[in-house]
C-alpha cells in the first residue's frame, strides 16, 4: 500500500540546543524517505516573549535570523518543499507580545505548544519525578485549560502534541471525558488543527499524541489533523508517518491539513493499494 500524504511538519535542528543535525541532514533524509514535504518547526526563542526558563530548551534569540534565512535557502534548494515554521510556546498572560513578536516574520505555519506548567518543563525528562507529588486528574485540567486558551488565542495554525501531558505514562485516574469533549469543542471553535505526532509512540505514555479519544472526537466534529514526527535527529524524519495515516485513515479522515503562506490547505489523504 502506498500513502502519498506523507508530510512532517514538525523537525527539529541543533539550533535549539537539544537536538542534532543540520538542516541539510534532515532535508536529505526527508528525500531518502519519500516525504513529499516537510516544515522546519524549532523552539522559538522564549525570551523573544519575554520569558527566561530554568534551561536552555528553546533557540537563542540570537539565532532566529539564521534559522530563517536558513530555511528559505533549502526552500530553493531542496528537492522536495520546505515550509517555514516554528514551534512557539503557548504562555498564557503573554498573547499580546506574542502576537506582536510574531507579527514580524512570514512563517508558513506556526505549532502552538504547551511544555510548561508555571515555571515546571513537564516534558523535561530531569523533572518528571514531581508528576509524583501532584493529583493527576488536577493537572490534566490545568494542562487543557491551557490547550483551550491557546486554541482561543487565535495565534497558531496548528496545536502540538496535544495531550503530551500523558508523556511519561501518567493517565488520568477519573473519567476525564467531559475535558475532552470541552477541548475538542473549543478547538474546533478556534479553527485550529491538530497535529498527529507520531513521537508520542516512543514515549514512555506509548501513544500516538493525541490518543484515541481525542482523535476520534476530532473526526466526528471536523476538526482537521495535520502530522509530525517531532525529529530530534536527521534519522527520525517522517517516523512512522504511514503508521499514522493508517491509523487516521481507519478513524475516518479524509484530509490532511498542509500549510503555505499562513494558511491552511486541506489535502485528500490518499490511499493507493497495490
Ligand atoms: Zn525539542
Ligand atoms: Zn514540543
Amino acid at each position: 500500500m502506498t500513502i502519498t500524504m506523507k508530510v512532517d511538519y514538525h523537525l527539529h535542528t541543533a539550533r535549539c540546543g537539544h537536538a542534532a543535525g543540520t538542516m541539510a541532514d534532515y532535508v536529505a533524509a526527508a528525500a531518502a524517505g519519500g516525504l513529499k514535504e516537510i516544515g522546519f518547526a524549532d523552539h522559538f526563542p522564549l525570551e523573544l516573549l519575554g520569558y527566561t526558563p530554568q534551561e536552555q530548551v528553546n533557540m537563542a534569540p540570537g539565532e532566529l535570523a539564521a534559522y530563517i534565512a536558513e530555511v528559505q535557502w533549502w526552500q530553493k534548494k531542496a528537492p522536495l518543499p520546505v515550509r517555514l515554521g516554528a514551534e512557539v510556546d503557548f504562555l498564557p498572560g503573554r498573547e499580546k507580545i506574542t502576537a506582536a513578536v510574531l507579527a514580524a516574520y512570514d512563517f508558513d505555519y506556526l505549532i502552538g505548544s504547551v511544555h510548561f506548567l508555571g515555571d515546571w518543563d513537564f516534558t523535561h525528562p530531569a523533572y518528571q519525578e514531581r508528576f509524583q507529588e501532584v493529583n493527576i486528574d488536577r493537572l490534566y485540567e490545568q494542562y487543557f485549560a491551557l490547550i483551550q486558551q491557546l486554541a482561543q488565542s487565535r495565534l497558531f495554525q496548528v496545536v502540538g502534541h496535544l495531550d503530551v501531558i500523558k508523556k511519561f505514562a501518567y493517565f488520568p485516574r477519573a473519567d476525564w471525558s467531559l475535558l475532552v469533549e470541552e477541548t475538542c469543542q473549543i478547538l474546533k471553535a478556534g479553527e485550529i488543527c491538530v497535529e498527529v505526532n507520531t513521537a508520542g509512540w516512543y514515549a514512555p505514555a506509548g501513544e500516538v499524541y493525541p490518543g484515541l479519544s481525542l482523535l476520534r472526537r476530532c473526526r466526528q466534529l471536523g476538526i482537521p489533523v495535520t502530522l509530525g514526527s517531532d525529529a530530534h535527529r536527521p534519522q527520525d524524519v517522517g517516523r512512522d508517518l504511514e503508521r499514522a495515516l493508517q491509523l487516521l485513515a481507519e478513524l475516518g479522515f479524509r484530509e490532511i491539513a498542509t500549510f503555505a503562506g499562513g494558511q491552511c490547505r486541506l489535502q485528500p489523504l490518499v490511499l493507493n493499494r497495490s
